[in-house]
């Protein structure tokens, strides 16, 4: 469970969750849940190929090679990327190589 917020309008701690918003019943202030950047925003949590939690900053490399959509480029299996960045969305990590930065999925990298 994660803590609610203090009401961003007041600063009362009164606050609680209705559906997606939460409510400060102090000032009747409404704001939805999704836009409060929490520091626990990273509850998406994104595992490598062997299950292990990935985060920003980590090294990994390839375990596979994988084809560059739209260009000539393979990366190869056991590249390394030293410093990747988590985002959202279908391909979550962000890696950076000398080919260029590439947006790959957690399945086909590995902690190192
Ligand atoms: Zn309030």
């Amino acid at each position: 469970m994660t803590a609610i917020p203090a009401c961003p309008t007041c600063g009362m701690e009164n606050t609680y969750p209705d559906g997606d918003n939460y409510i400060c019943p102090d000032c009747g202030h409404e704001w939805p849940q999704a836009g409060v950047s929490q520091a626990d925003e990273d509850d998406a949590v994104i595992k490598d190929a062997n299950g292990t939690v990935l985060a920003d900053g980590d090294a990994v490399v390839l375990i596979k090679d994988l084809k560059v959509k739209g260009s000539s480029i393979t990366l190869k299996q056991g590249t390394k990327v030293k410093s990747i960045r988590l985002v959202g969305g279908d391909h979550e990590v962000d890696c950076k190589m000398d080919a260029g930065s590439f947006m790959l999925k957690a399945c086909f990298l590995k902690k190192v």
